[in-house]
């Protein structure tokens, strides 16, 4: 599904991506972790087209399509999704609106017709209770006054709503107490499919618990030091990160 190979990029000139290689088949999930600063974000951003990066080498293979030719609309019609593409409040604008537009634009993308609102109201209703999320915070302006956990439910939300084929998920268990934990990766595993793959960012082990990752990577310095399964993950746990750092400096 996804191939990224030897992929650099760069931010106000400062390199930050130095050689990502990472390939992701359908049905898989893959962890990404490490520490601040090592470009987890950056490898969310540049997969989805944010303009702020710059791509300097290397290349991503997208369902068998160049992704880095793509415009970021073609990306998200083309089922790839970031959950902290929209972090930022909207006022004036409903969660309701922004979030039909959004299909309505993915729909447009693969050539069918716009929803109804009276449509999308049920499709809402029936994706809204797959996190529990408060069918008020859907009438309210985008991000406006939500609480972390809120925000981090309304992620994963509009991912079941727009229905990815690869959803990147950047932190979205950062902030979440146990029992919110547990419904937004509830919501995760629910969405799981053997036609869908995931890339989950996270800093920590305990997001894992709930979500079972296939492979887990560790990024460090903008490259992939090391790879390997769920037990990695607990290792990291375990033994922090400070010797993985002692064996990329070797
Ligand atoms: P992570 O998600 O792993 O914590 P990021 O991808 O957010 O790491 O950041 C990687 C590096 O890129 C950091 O050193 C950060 O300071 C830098 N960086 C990220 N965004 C910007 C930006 N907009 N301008 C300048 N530097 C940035
Ligand atoms: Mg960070
Ligand atoms: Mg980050």
């Amino acid at each position: 599904m996804l191939k990224i190979k030897n992929l650099h990029a760069s931010i106000n000139g400062n390199e930050i991506l130095k050689g990502i290689n990472l390939s992701i088949n359908r049905g898989e999930t893959h962890a990404i972790m490490g520490p601040n600063g090592s470009g987890k974000s950056t490898l969310g951003n540049v997969l989805i087209g944010n303009p702020n990066y710059e791509i300097t080498k290397g290349t991503v293979e997208y369902l068998d399509k160049d992704l880095l030719q793509l415009e970021p609309e073609e990306r998200a019609g083309e089922g790839l999704f970031l959950s902290f593409q929209y972090p930022v409040e909207i006022p004036g604008v409903s969660m309701t609106r922004f979030l039909r537009s959004a299909m309505n634009g993915q729909r447009e993308y693969r050539g069918l017709p716009h929803v109804s609102a009276e449509d999308f109201l049920k499709i809402m209703k029936e994706k809204r209770d797959l996190v529990k999320l408060d069918g008020n915070l859907t009438s309210r302006a985008v991000n406006e006054g939500f609480s972390g956990g809120e925000k981090k439910r309304n992620e994963i939300f509009q991912m079941a709503l727009l229905e990815p084929t690869l959803s990147i998920l950047d932190e979205t268990d950062s902030g979440l107490d146990i029992d919110a934990l547990r419904i937004v990766a509830n919501g995760v595993n629910q969405y799981k499919s053997p036609e869908r793959s995931f890339i989950i960012i996270t800093h920590y082990q305990r997001l894992l618990d709930y979500i079972k990752p296939d492979y887990v990577h560790v990024l460090y310095g903008g490259k992939i030091v090391k790879s390997g399964g769920p037990e990695l993950a607990l290792l990291l746990e375990e033994k922090g990160y400070d010797w993985i750092k002692e064996e990329g400096e070797k």
